[in-house]
C-alpha cells in the first residue's frame, strides 16, 4: 500500500510539474507575441521627497495584460523574460518608453522630473544596454542625469569585469544608478563605492514593520546612517502608513515610495496628479 501510494504521489507530483512546464511554455509563447506586438505597457509610480510632500520623479513598472490570463505580475514575466532571452528587448523597450514619457512631463513644464527604470542582470550580459540607453536618451532628448538606473545587488554577482566596464560607461554617460531593494541580496558595501551608485532604496521588508519591529527599525536607521555618510541619497520603498512615513521623516529618510502616495498609475493619471507646474 504504501508502494502504491508513493507511485501515485509520484505521478502526482510529476503531472504537476508537467503541467508547470506546460504552462511556462505558454507564458513564454504569449510573452514573445506581446513584446512584439508592443501588448506590454509601463505604469509610473511617484517617487516623493518626504519633507515636502512633492513628487521628484517616477519609476516605471512594467505591466503586461494577457487577453487570456489577465494582469500577469512583472514579479512572474520579468524572470521569464530574462530566462528566454526576451529581456534585451523587452528592456530596450522599457527604456525607450520610460525615456519618452518623461519628455513628455518635461515638455509639459515639469522640467525637475526624474525616471526611474528597473534593469535586470541579464540585461549586463552582452552589454546591450548601454546601447539602448545611449538610444532612449537620443531619442527622447531627456538630459541622461534625469535617467536613473535601478540595479538588485544580483547584477553585480555576475561576470565582475564586464558588468564593472558597463557601469562605468553608463555613468560616463551621465546616468544615475540607484542599488534597489537595498539589504535583501549581498550589499556589499565596497559596491556602492566602487560601483558609484547615487542612491540606496531600502527594501520594503524593512520597512513595512519598521514601527513594530525593533530590528527593522535598526537596520533602516543602519542603512540611512550608511548612506548620508556615504553621500547617497536615500529612498524608502512600501510605505503604506502615515506613522512610517513620519517615521522616516524623523531618521531624516530624504525619499519614499509606496501606496500611501501612490500606486503605480496610468501615464494620465500619474500626468493628472502632477498637476499644473
Ligand atoms: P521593484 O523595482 O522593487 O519595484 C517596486 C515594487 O513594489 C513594484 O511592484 C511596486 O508596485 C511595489 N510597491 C510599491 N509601493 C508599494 C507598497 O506600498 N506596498 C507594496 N506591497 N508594494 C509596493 P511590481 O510593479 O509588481 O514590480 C515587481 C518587480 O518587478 C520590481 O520590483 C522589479 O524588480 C521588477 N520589474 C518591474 N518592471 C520591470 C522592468 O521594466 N524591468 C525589469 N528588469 N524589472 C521590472
Ligand atoms: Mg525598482
Ligand atoms: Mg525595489
Ligand atoms: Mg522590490
Amino acid at each position: 500500500a504504501a508502494k502504491r501510494k508513493g507511485r501515485a504521489a509520484y505521478q502526482f507530483a510529476s503531472a504537476l510539474m508537467n503541467e508547470a512546464a506546460i504552462d511556462r511554455l505558454q507564458i513564454e509563447t504569449s510573452l514573445r507575441r506581446a513584446i512584439e506586438q508592443q501588448a506590454l505597457r509601463l505604469e509610473y509610480q511617484p517617487l516623493v521627497h518626504l519633507a515636502s510632500g512633492r513628487i521628484v520623479g517616477a519609476e516605471a513598472l512594467c505591466r503586461w495584460d494577457d487577453p487570456e490570463r489577465g494582469a500577469v505580475p512583472p514579479g512572474l514575466f520579468i524572470p521569464i523574460a530574462e530566462d528566454c532571452g526576451l529581456i534585451e528587448a523587452l528592456g530596450g523597450w522599457v527604456l525607450k518608453t520610460a525615456a519618452l514619457q518623461l519628455r513628455a512631463w518635461h515638455d509639459a513644464g515639469h522640467t525637475e522630473l526624474m525616471m526611474a527604470v528597473n534593469l535586470s542582470a541579464r540585461q549586463f550580459q552582452r552589454g546591450v544596454v548601454l546601447q539602448q540607453v545611449e538610444d532612449a536618451l537620443v531619442t527622447s532628448g531627456i538630459a541622461p542625469d534625469r535617467l536613473e538606473l535601478e540595479l538588485t545587488e544580483t547584477v553585480l554577482l555576475h561576470d565582475g569585469d564586464a558588468v564593472m566596464a558597463t557601469l562605468r560607461r553608463l555613468k560616463a554617460l551621465g546616468t544615475k544608478l540607484s542599488m534597489d531593494d537595498f539589504g535583501t541580496g549581498y550589499s556589499s558595501l565596497a559596491y556602492l563605492r566602487r560601483f558609484k551608485f547615487d542612491k540606496i532604496k531600502i527594501d520594503r521588508s524593512f520597512v513595512c514593520d519598521l514601527i513594530d519591529d525593533p530590528d527593522n527599525a535598526a537596520i533602516v536607521r543602519g542603512i540611512i546612517s550608511l548612506a548620508q555618510s556615504l553621500g547617497l541619497s536615500v529612498l524608502a520603498e512600501g510605505v503604506e502608513t502615515d506613522a512610517i512615513a513620519q517615521r522616516l521623516k524623523h531618521l531624516q529618510c530624504t525619499f519614499a515610495q509606496g501606496y500611501l502616495f501612490d500606486r503605480p498609475l496610468r501615464p494620465e493619471d500619474f500626468g493628472a496628479r502632477l498637476g499644473t507646474p
